[in-house]
């Protein structure tokens, strides 16, 4: 995903005491999650504070930086093939910089593999940033940000954010987890909250400029725990934050089915402010695969998960992410998997093939599953979730849903926006100006993916 930054998000950014007035471009391109997408935004606020200037073409820009990704073993390599566009770089005069994940899983051996980078930060590092900019201006040919600093500040000063309306909150990085097929734990470091506090000054400056929609952002959302008093929990900080003045939605992702209890549930049916979408991810139905990923929950306790969500007084979408083929995993586990689906009604399902990742046990096992074989799992598992997201999607034509618009298709005269259960409508409206406001839109077609409406005057 490319982050775009727009030229007007120059206007009033603070400028930094020290930053020489470069006048150089940059180029950011993100890959990845959410979590990845919210560190480019602090980034590119970094560099704009330093009066760096943003273009969407990575040919003319003096610094390219690419925030990456390591969590599917194609995404990292994306990366590489991005970057030997750039060998002539260093004679150009340009730099180029890889952040994230491949940076912290592979360190100084980008350098190796590719000698004209010369930044390599991982995002427990981007504190840093200002420092190893200025190394890297000064014309030091190999920068390095790499280790899991655990004192890392969430404080987002400069952060340049990338949508209007909805804002990104970061409340706990890391994992503790260590399910044995995933590199989070590696390349982001053990969990740590931020406190209570600062998220609830975060969202009140969030509101004060103009954000009406704020998603709270952690690998395992649903772990946080105030590391300090007055020590909330999980879904009271929910509540809090959607009673600050000015917040008409609080969203969250990603939730861990082990850490997730009913009193987010009661907080969801209480505050209409709290989006009815829960992300849940399950990544296999069968209790035998679970127990090898290390999942720490087993199918029945999942599903009792899904009863209660599937019991709350408002109707609460729910989504998943699923991984097929991981080793050792039988057709049986396979039928499992497939038949959560029915049991589960998901609204939306993330599949992925497994993909053996460095320093994870998964690796190393014997049992892999061919290749073609989870090519034919996902297909399938696929083609039965996009059956259930139509059937699902059907039952809301002849409702009217409130919806937070967020983009315009001129070609198509509609304008695009997002549920509270997260659902993308598509609908018409005679007005001239809706970006940014909450609609209501009569649906009246379903597809797998979206809906499609006509606004309520
Ligand atoms: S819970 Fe498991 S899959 Fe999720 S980030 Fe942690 S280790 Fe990775």
């Amino acid at each position: 995903m490319l982050v775009d930054v727009p030229l007007a998000a120059l206007a009033g950014l603070p400028r930094a005491e020290s930053a020489p007035a470069s006048g150089r471009t940059f180029y950011l391109e993100t890959f990845g999650c959410q979590m990845n997408v919210h560190d480019s935004e602090k980034v590119a606020g970094v560099l704009l504070a330093r009066g760096y200037r943003p273009t969407t073409d990575p040919e003319r820009a003096d610094l390219v930086l690419y925030n990456t990704c390591s969590i599917r073993e194609k995404a990292a390599q994306k990366v590489f093939t991005h970057l030997g566009k750039f060998k002539k770089a260093p004679e150009q005069n340009r730099s180029v910089a890889v952040l994230g994940c491949v940076a912290e899983q592979e360190g100084e051996r980008i350098f190796d593999r590719a000698p004209w980078v010369s930044l390599v930060c991982g995002s427990a590092s981007y504190r840093r940033l200002p420092e190893l900019l200025d190394r890297l201006e000064a014309g030091e040919r190999r920068v390095t940000g790499l280790g899991l600093d655990v004192d890392e500040t969430f404080e987002t000063d400069v952060t340049r954010r990338d949508h209007p309306f909805r804002a990104y909150v970061t409340i706990i990085e890391g994992c503790d987890k260590h399910c044995t097929f995933c590199v989070v734990p590696s390349t982001r470091g053990p969990e740590r909250s931020r406190a209570s506090g600062p998220i609830l000054a975060e969202v009140a400056r969030l509101a004060a400029a103009g954000y009406t929609e704020v998603q709270f952002l952690g690998q395992t959302v649903d772990s946080w725990r105030d590391p300090g008093p007055p020590g909330l929990r999980f879904s009271q900080l929910l509540l809090a934050a959607a009673q600050v003045p000015g917040i008409r939605r609080v969203r969250f992702t990603t939730s861990h089915p082990r850490d997730f209890g009913p009193d987010i549930v009661r907080a969801i049916e209480d505050c209409p402010a709290i989006c009815e979408h829960v992300h849940l991810p399950v990544q296999s139905g069968s209790t035998r695969v679970l127990e090898r990923m290390r999942r720490r929950y087993t199918r029945e306790e999942y599903l009792e998960t899904i009863s209660l969500i599937r019991s709350a007084r408002r109707p609460i979408s729910l989504t998943t992410d699923i991984i097929v083929g991981f080793p050792g995993e039988t057709e049986d586990d396979f039928a499992l998997t497939l038949d959560l689906l029915e049991r589960a009604g998901y609204d939306g399902v993330f599949a992925f093939k497994y993909s053996p990742r460095p320093n994870t046990p998964a690796l190393e096992w014997s049992d892999q599953v061919p290749e073609p074989e989870k090519s034919r799992r996902l297909a399938l598992l696929l083609e039965r979730q996009r059956q259930i997201q139509i059937e699902r999607n059907r039952k809301m034509i002849g409702q009217t849903l409130e919806v937070l618009v967020d983009g315009r298709h001129e070609a198509r005269g509609q304008w695009t926006g997002r549920t509270s259960s997260n659902r993308v409508v598509n609908f018409t409206s005679p007005a001239t100006d809706l970006l940014g406001q909450y609609t209501q839109v009569a649906i009246s077609q379903a597809g797998p993916n979206s809906l499609v409406g006509e606004h309520t005057l």
